[in-house]
């Protein structure tokens, strides 16, 4: 059955420069005449794709980097997000910022178009590791920025971090972690480095580090998060009770959600559908790839997502949002993970163990 999303994806193509580990879609240093292009298109998104979708909960901008726009580019997007779209009464309205494209003038227009909720990319403050993974650009002015967004209100925000890079150990990322935390952030992302195709890592001599030391990372994430109130609710999440990110737990458990800009997916209940990942193409109105699901195989895909959460999947709730009973679609395969203790299957719920956390995609393997 087709549902007006409520869910609203922004893909901002742009970055300062590349980062090496980087396999998102974005343009590195882009000419201002491609900026406006980009803003000139997505504003007719908005206004093509607005009357198909219900009053949005949900609106998450990420890239690339927003924060890399001009103060004057960053308030045409908000602008043409609020005046395109309706927002349900206490809607949850992130963007992803990286500190050193931020600056007070930005930070005034994303509190006078009501953005809630910010994502600062952060990823290790060690200067080696950060150099390891050629991430660009720099932490200048974080903890300025993070005082002015809570003095205007926003203080629901989150951070970004990688671990298992090259020669970390567990007091690296130890450190990485507690300075991160003493930012006071609700919410944190921590993600294994990992050498995706593609990108300038791949071919360098970038040895992963042990796997056991990655699980005892991933591990230790979870413990010095708890010592500051926050607690892991998705594989890579973790979040004060409460400040879980509302978009991504809606789209994990089968919500429609809407994507505009450069690669950016969309699904309505039946059908997906993703923008071509080149500017130019999106530019020219190119056609999205599309992916016309049964509703098996979409089951299917939702069971897998709502299993990386740690709450996993209430059986009534998949039945309502799906219209399978989850032990009638795939009984064989759950019986098999629950018996490799991958799985904990009760009368309500099926939710992951932490061994099920931790190979979440051998899970899935199964489940699809
Ligand atoms: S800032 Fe983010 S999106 Fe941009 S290149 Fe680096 S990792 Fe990729």
């Amino acid at each position: 059955m087709k549902h007006a999303p409520q869910a609203l994806y922004i893909h901002v193509p742009f970055c300062a420069a590349k980062c090496a580990y980087c396999a998102f879609y974005s343009l590195p240093a882009p000419a201002a005449a491609q900026r406006r292009q980009y803003l000139n298109r997505i504003a007719a998104e908005f206004a093509d794709t607005a009357p198909r979708t219900g009053p949005l909960k949900t609106v998450f901008i990420g890239g690339g980097t927003p924060s890399f726009l001009s103060d004057n580019e960053l308030r045409e997007l908000l602008q043409a997000v609020r005046s395109s779209f309706t927002f349900a009464p206490d809607a949850e309205f992130t963007i992803e910022c990286n500190p050193d494209s931020l600056n007070p003038d930005k930070i005034a227009v994303l509190v006078a178009t009501g953005v809630n909720r910010v994502s600062l990319g952060i990823q290790s403050f060690s200067p080696r590791f950060r150099a390891c993974i050629g991430r660009q650009g720099g932490l200048a002015g974080l903890e300025r920025h993070i005082a002015l967004l809570r003095d205007h209100g926003i203080a629901n925000l989150g951070a970004d971090l990688i671990y298992a890079i090259p020669g970390q150990t567990l007091a690296d990322w130890e450190a990485d972690l507690r300075q991160t935390l003493a930012l006071g952030v609700q919410h944190l992302s921590t993600y294994a480095l990992t050498v995706e195709e593609n990108t300038r890592l791949t071919g360098d001599a970038v040895r992963p580090v042990d796997e056991q030391l990655a699980v005892d990372m991933w591990d230790r994430a979870a413990q010095v998060a708890e010592s500051a109130g926050l607690r892991r609710y998705e594989v890579s999440n973790l979040a004060v009770p409460g400040a879980e990110c509302r978009h991504n737990l809606d789209i994990w458990y089968g919500a429609a959600y809407l994507g505009c800009g450069p690669a950016a997916s969309s699904y309505d209940g039946m059908t997906r559908w993703t923008h071509r990942s080149s500017l130019d193409e999106w530019l020219r109105h190119v056609s999205p790839e599309t992916d016309v699901l049964t509703p098996q195989a979409r089951a299917a895909e939702v069971l897998t997502f709502g299993l990386r959460t740690v709450a996993g999947w209430p059986r009534k709730l998949f039945r309502e949002r799906t219209g399978f009973d989850l032990v009638e679609l795939r009984g064989e395969a759950i019986a098999s993970l629950v018996r490799d203790g991958l799985l904990e299957l009760t009368p309500d719920v099926l939710r992951p163990t932490r061994q099920g956390l931790l190979f979440a995609d051998t899970v899935a393997e199964q489940l699809l």
